[in-house]
C-alpha cells in the first residue's frame, strides 16, 4: 500500500461529540450487564491455586506459545455495547450527557444504523444506540479477515464489564477466522459501573479479575489473558478512594498473583494525570515493567517530555486512538510524529500500537480503517520516514509478546487494600 497519510478530515469540528468518541474503548449495557455479579465460579482457595502460566500467552483458544502472537493490535473491542440504560440519567450524567428526550432525539435513537448517516452520527456522540453497538459476528469476522489479509495474527480485546465482555461471540470469530485473540477482565469506567460498586472491597475486585484469568468468563472456560482496560479517570477528583483507584489498586494485585500485564484506560483530557495512574499502581505493589498506559492522545503526543517520563518510569506508552474518524477531534498525525520521535530516542521497546474500534462508523465496511490502519498506513508511513525495520517490529511484534506472555505469580503476601 502506498504510504498516504491520514485522510482529509472528512467532517467538520464536532464539538459535542468529542469528549465520549474519544472515550471509546469500549461499550456498555443495560441493567443486566451493569449489575453483573462476578461469576459464580469460587477464586482458588489459596494463592498456590493460582497456576504459574509464566512464559505462555492465554487467548481465547487457550494456551499459546508467544511466538505463535506475530503482529498484534493491543486495543480493540470486537464486540461491544457503548451504550448506556436510558432509564439511568443518573450515568449519562457522569459522561456530561442526558437522556434522549424529545420525539427526534428519541427517534435518532432508536434509528438502526446505516452507512448514509455515519458523518452525521459521528457528530452526535451517543445519539444513536445502534452505531454504539458491534454485535454482529458476520461482521466481525470480515473486519478480521480484511486484517489477516494484511499480515495481522492477533487481537487483545479489551471489553472490561459494563461493556461486554463477549467471549462466546468471539470464540467464533476465533473459530471462523484462525486469528488468536487475548481477552481483557476488570471493570469499565465510572458510568458503566455495577450498580454495588461502592460496596465492593479490593478483594472482592481483585477475586472478580483473578477469577476471569484463571477459570474463565463465566462457565464458558474461555479465560483473560491481560487485566483491562482499566480505567484511570475520577483520580482526577479522587486519587486516593474513587471507585476506579480501587479497581486499579485490584488491577495491580490481581498482576502480581496471576502474572498478567493490566492494559488502563488513560484519561485521555488529563494528560497531567497520567503519572497519578502510575502512582496509583505503583503504591498498590504493581510491577511498572507489566503496566500499560493506553490511549496516549495527540495531547499526550504534543509532549514528548511528559512521554519521556513516563516511559522513564518503565510502562508502554500505547498510541491506541489511530485512523479515528473524527480526525479533526483526535487527530492522527501529532501521534505518528510523536511515534517516530520516540522510536528515534530510543524508545521503540516501550511503544505500543492499535485503534480502539469501538463504534460502527470505524469499521471498514462503513467507510472507516477498521483494523487495518496501522498495517495500511501507520507501517508504511514510519518505513517512508526512514524508522528502520527493527524498530517497527517492536512496536507490532516483540513489544506485545512481552506484555501478553504470563509472567511467575508473585506469592508473597499482597498489600491489604
Ligand atoms: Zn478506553
Amino acid at each position: 500500500m502506498s504510504p498516504r497519510f491520514p485522510r482529509v478530515p472528512e467532517a467538520p469540528p464536532l464539538r459535542p461529540s468529542r469528549r465520549a468518541f474519544l472515550e471509546c474503548g469500549a461499550a456498555a449495557l443495560g441493567a443486566t450487564v451493569l449489575t453483573r455479579r462476578a461469576a459464580a465460579a469460587p477464586v482458588p482457595a489459596t494463592l498456590q491455586a493460582i497456576p504459574d502460566q509464566s512464559g505462555r500467552v492465554m487467548t481465547v483458544r487457550g494456551l499459546i506459545d508467544p511466538s505463535e502472537l506475530g503482529p498484534t493490535l493491543m486495543h480493540e473491542h470486537l464486540f461491544i455495547r457503548f451504550t448506556l440504560p436510558t432509564d439511568q440519567p443518573e450515568r449519562w450524567a457522569r459522561l456530561g450527557l442526558r437522556v434522549p428526550e424529545t420525539p427526534e432525539e428519541l427517534a435518532l435513537w432508536n434509528q438502526p444504523f446505516t452507512v448514509r448517516d455515519r458523518l452525521k452520527l459521528m457528530g452526535a456522540f451517543y445519539r444513536n444506540q445502534d452505531a454504539y453497538n458491534l454485535d454482529d459476528v458476520a461482521t466481525a469476522v470480515a473486519e478480521v479477515q480484511a486484517y489477516q489479509a494484511l499480515g495481522g495474527r492477533t487481537i487483545v480485546d479489551v471489553t472490561t464489564t459494563g461493556i461486554g465482555p463477549h467471549p462466546e461471540k468471539i470464540r467464533e470469530v476465533v473459530e471462523r477466522t484462525g486469528i488468536n485473540v487475548v481477552m481483557g477482565t476488570g471493570f469499565y469506567r465510572y458510568a458503566w459501573h455495577p450498580s454495588d460498586m461502592a460496596r465492593r472491597s479490593i478483594d472482592d475486585l481483585t477475586a472478580h479479575m483473578v477469577r476471569e484469568l484463571t477459570t474463565g468468563f463465566g462457565n464458558t472456560g474461555i479465560r483473560a489473558g491481560i487485566i483491562g482496560e482499566i480505567p484511570a479517570e475520577t483520580i482526577e477528583f479522587s486519587p486516593k478512594e474513587s471507585d476506579e483507584v480501587r479497581v486499579l489498586r485490584a488491577a495491580a494485585r490481581a498482576s502480581r498473583l496471576t502474572g498478567a500485564a493490566i492494559t488502563v484506560h488513560s484519561d485521555l483530557r488529563r494528560v497531567h494525570r497520567l503519572h497519578t495512574a502510575v502512582d496509583v499502581l505503583e503504591d498498590a505493589g504493581a510491577d511498572l515493567s507489566r503496566v500499560v498506559l493506553g490511549h496516549m492522545t495527540h495531547e499526550a503526543a504534543g509532549q514528548p517530555d511528559l512521554l519521556e517520563s513516563l516511559v522513564a518510569r518503565g510502562v508502554y506508552v500505547q498510541f491506541d486512538i489511530l485512523g479515528n474518524p473524527l480526525d479533526v477531534e483526535i487527530p492522527t498525525r501529532p501521534m505518528v510524529d510523536a511515534i517516530e520521535r520516540l522510536i528515534m530516542r530510543g524508545h521503540s521497546e516501550r511503544i505500543l500500537v492499535s485503534q480502539d474500534v469501538c463504534t460502527k462508523m470505524q469499521l471498514l465496511q462503513n467507510g472507516g480503517y477498521g483494523f487495518t490502519f496501522v498495517a495500511s498506513i501507520l507501517v508504511p508511513w514510519l518505513r517512508r520516514q526512514g524508522v528502520p525495520s527493527p524498530a517497527i517490529d517492536n512496536l507490532l511484534i516483540h513489544n506485545p509478546r512481552r506484555v501478553l506472555t504470563f509472567v511467575a505469580p508473585d506469592r508473597a503476601p499482597q498489600r491489604p487494600g
